[in-house]
């Protein structure tokens, strides 16, 4: 008798989410924990920018200075990065310090938009400020970077509060933003990521 085989496609959504929080917030950690559950390629405009500045490259020697006093850099300049990544990628992508201006956020929905993508979510840790600030301390003994001290720790959740927080009611508005408490046992956080990324 002749064998039947049967195939079984399994459709596995492109997906393009957004991890957003105040520095501190606990976004590189959970980060780790979303490219490898998603298989998502992981865009950390604060690694690329880094890079650039280990590299000495020209803009890597333009920026150093606005990064070791904690201000955002040109939106042109993270927009740049970041239209190259989806132009390259093919996995779907976790934005992660990006977008943190509203006008980096209505650029993102229009490149993702030109790729036929759009944003899955936002997924929004929450954590109060005395405590982004004591992990931010805490983090300054043993990170090397040049803007984890007290005095840019300040400067960058001024520029957090006045600058990046009004991206969340940009997604909120869209249905987009997923508010998740970022205290608390770190395994616990990512489970309710999960549930909040597995119910979209
Ligand atoms: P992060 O590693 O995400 O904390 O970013 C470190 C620094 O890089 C920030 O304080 C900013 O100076 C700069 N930076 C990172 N991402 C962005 C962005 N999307 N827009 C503007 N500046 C950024």
């Amino acid at each position: 008798m002749e064998a039947h085989t049967s195939t079984l496609t399994v459709y596995i959504p492109m997906r393009d989410i957004v991890i957003f929080g105040a520095p501190g917030a606990g976004k590189g950690t959970q980060s780790d924990y979303i490219v490898e559950r998603y298989g998502l390629t992981h865009i950390s405009t604060g690694d690329l920018l880094r890079k650039e500045i280990a590299d000495k490259t020209e803009l890597g020697i333009r920026i150093k200075s606005i990064m070791d006093a904690g201000q955002l850099v040109s939106d042109d300049i993270v927009i740049t990065m970041i239209d190259n990544a989806i132009a390259h990628d093919t996995h779907g992508i976790l934005f992660d310090g990006f977008p943190r201006t509203v006008a980096q956020a209505e650029t993102l929905d229009k490149l993702l938009a030109n790729h036929g993508r759009s944003l899955t979510c936002m997924i929004q840790l929450e954590v109060p400020r005395e405590e982004l600030i004591r992990r931010m301390l805490e983090r300054a003994k043993v990170s090397g970077r040049s803007d984890d001290n007290e005095e840019t720790i300040k400067h960058r959740l001024a520029e957090y509060e006045s600058k990046t927080f009004p991206v969340a009611a940009y997604y909120a508005k869209q249905g987009k933003a997923i508010p998740i408490n970022g205290l608390g046992d770190i395994k616990a956080i990512s489970a309710s990521i999960a549930r909040a990324i597995d119910a979209k």
